[in-house]
């Protein structure tokens, strides 16, 4: 068996995307990642499915590994021949154990590459709106750590003398629960009380907490507001820029957790969007779509989709179940022939267009008058045959219109609808114990499994206000009793979370009164 390999890898201090490119790679190709409790589940969703992940960690609450278990572990994986990640929080080299760990594989022979991560006072600073340095204001920066050793060890003692004396930035780690003593240490070594100071909680997480004050009574503001581990302590002028540069505070949705219920294979693109506006999304699929109809009357149609004079697409699903049942039959793009193709709306525009083909028209909008009048731009509708392939549970409306028109239209559901048999407990959890600041609700499908679920879990659904896609979600979700508050003017994603953020924005201007602000509209 061939020597393994370990990377001792900087996770950073919470937030995904502060993650090195490098480190993303090398845990794409992990084996083993043995990390810390602090790293966040979609950097460990990062290393492949298969690849066996140990949490190992000395700050956990429940399970607490001695760093010899930890070298253990790394070491035996390796001589089994594994590429082993060792994922660290922040950067392994800051109070990260490195240099124990390094020394331990150079000893064993086994080879290893250190990756640096983003520090947690680094990712503090830049979150709160400080710079750790300045010109003006700190010539320095010294990181220290506020943990006394238990095993009471000789290495050297921190001089807090030669700190309070310094002007620059002190940045303490492990620092709160001995915070006093920390402070009372510097004072007496002749810091000015008035020197700004913060503690940073849990940084880059969506539950970041900041406190602010002086040398002073920082001890008590942090003790008032109930601060605790993890967090960055610092003291030094720098802090006074946080007045002027805090950016992240402004963020209405920084923080609200918001309940994603679009489909598993189509919530990642909504929460991309939210987390652009640094909410947290809390996915809960609601709907389900799987294939539907019988094999016997769809294959037939989809050998013939060439003999039609149209074939109109209403949604993205449409053209993606449409083109599951083509590869199933072991046919692509060709099978169209030369029978015109209509795309409503961009998104399905893109969906065909990714597919080879290339729609003659696109209607905006899915009404009788806007398609009917995009089809006979084209053709005579009069005689025209016109395939709808599209879901199970749809409206009447344009076939009918369609027909009255003359053309000859063949309705052939390919897909359904249905609500999914399991759901993520996490998820599930928030949910019951009302942990949510919004639902979205982006079908009435959605919308009506919603409510459903929430009387089943026994969750109250007027504690979680809803945002909704559109007029038709929204009479759903008012006919199943929920809140709505937020309708975007256009039905896209996209205006659905800038609708949702102008919501919050105003909730914040009116929490004085604790009225919940009128419908965003
Ligand atoms: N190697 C890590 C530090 C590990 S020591 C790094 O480079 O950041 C653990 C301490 O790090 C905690 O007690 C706390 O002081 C700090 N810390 C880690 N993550 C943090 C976070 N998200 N916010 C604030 N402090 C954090």
């Amino acid at each position: 068996m061939g020597t393994g390999y370990v990377y001792l890898v900087g996770a950073g201090p919470g937030d995904p995307g502060l993650l090195t490119l490098r480190a993303r790679e090398v845990l794409g190709r992990a084996e083993v990642v043995i990390h810390d409790h602090l790293v966040h589940p979609e950097v460990l969703g990062w290393a492949p499915p298969e690849a066996e992940r140990l949490a190992m960690g000395k700050t956990g609450r429940l399970h607490q590994h001695t760093q010899d278990e930890i070298n253990r572990a790394m070491v035996e994986r390796a001589r089994r021949g594994k590429r082993v990640v060792r994922l660290k929080g922040g950067d392994p080299a800051v109070f990260g154990r490195l240099g124990e760990e390094a020394e331990v594989l150079a000893q064993e022979g086994i080879p290893f590459e250190i990756v640096p991560g983003v520090t947690s006072a680094s990712a503090a600073a830049a979150y709160a709106g400080f710079p750790l340095t300045h010109r003006d204001l700190a010539p320095s920066v010294t990181l220290v750590t506020g943990h006394r050793r238990r095993d009471g060890g000789n290495g050297p003692r921190i001089d807090w003398e030669a700190l309070a004396r310094s002007s620059g930035t002190v940045a303490v780690y492990m620092g709160v629960s001995r915070l006093p003593e920390v402070v009372e240490r510097l004072l007496r070594a002749g810091r000015d009380p008035g020197t700004p100071a913060a503690v940073v909680h849990r940084a880059t997480w969506p539950d970041q907490r900041i406190v602010t004050g002086t040398l002073a009574d920082i001890a008590d503001r942090v003790k008032e507001a109930g601060l605790t581990a993890p967090a960055v302590v610092f003291i030094g002028r720098v802090v006074e820029l946080r007045g002027r540069l805090a950016w992240l505070d402004r963020k209405p949705l920084f923080g609200k957790r918001i309940l994603v219920t679009r489909a598993a294979e189509q919530a990642p693109e909504l929460s991309r969007l939210l987390r652009e506006h640094w909410a947290e999304p809390v996915e809960l699929p609601l709907i389900e779509l799987r294939p539907f109809g019988h094999a016997s009357t769809t294959d037939a149609v989809f050998r013939r989709l060439f003999a039609y004079d149209w074939i109109v697409f209403s949604s993205a699903n449409a053209v993606r179940f449409a083109f599951r049942r083509l590869e199933a039959l072991g046919l692509d793009a060709r099978a169209f022939g030369a029978a015109r193709v209509c795309a409503v709306g961009p998104r399905t525009a893109e969906a065909l267009e990714a597919r080879g083909i290339r729609p003659d028209v696109v209607p905006a909008r899915y009404v009788a008058e806007s398609l009917v009048e995009a089809l006979a731009s084209q053709t005579e509708l009069k005689g025209a045959t016109v395939l709808i392939p599209r879901a199970r549970e749809a409206r009447e409306v344009i076939p009918a219109e369609l027909e009255r028109l003359g053309a000859r239209v063949e309705v052939v559901p390919i897909y359904e609808n249905v609500r999914p048999a399991t759901h993520p407990p996490e998820a599930l959890e928030a949910l019951k114990q009302g942990r949510l600041d919004m639902v979205t609700l982006a079908s009435s499908s959605a919308a009506r499994n919603y409510a459903e679920l929430c009387r089943e879990i026994g969750a109250d659904p007027d504690r979680v206000p809803c945002a909704v896609i559109g007029p038709a979600t929204e009479r759903t979700a008012r006919a199943h009793g929920l809140p709505v508050v937020v309708v975007p003017e256009r039905y896209t994603l996209r205006d659905l979370v800038a609708a949702i953020e102008g919501y919050f924005r105003g909730a914040g201007r009116r929490t004085a009164n604790g009225r919940p602000p009128a419908a965003v509209r």
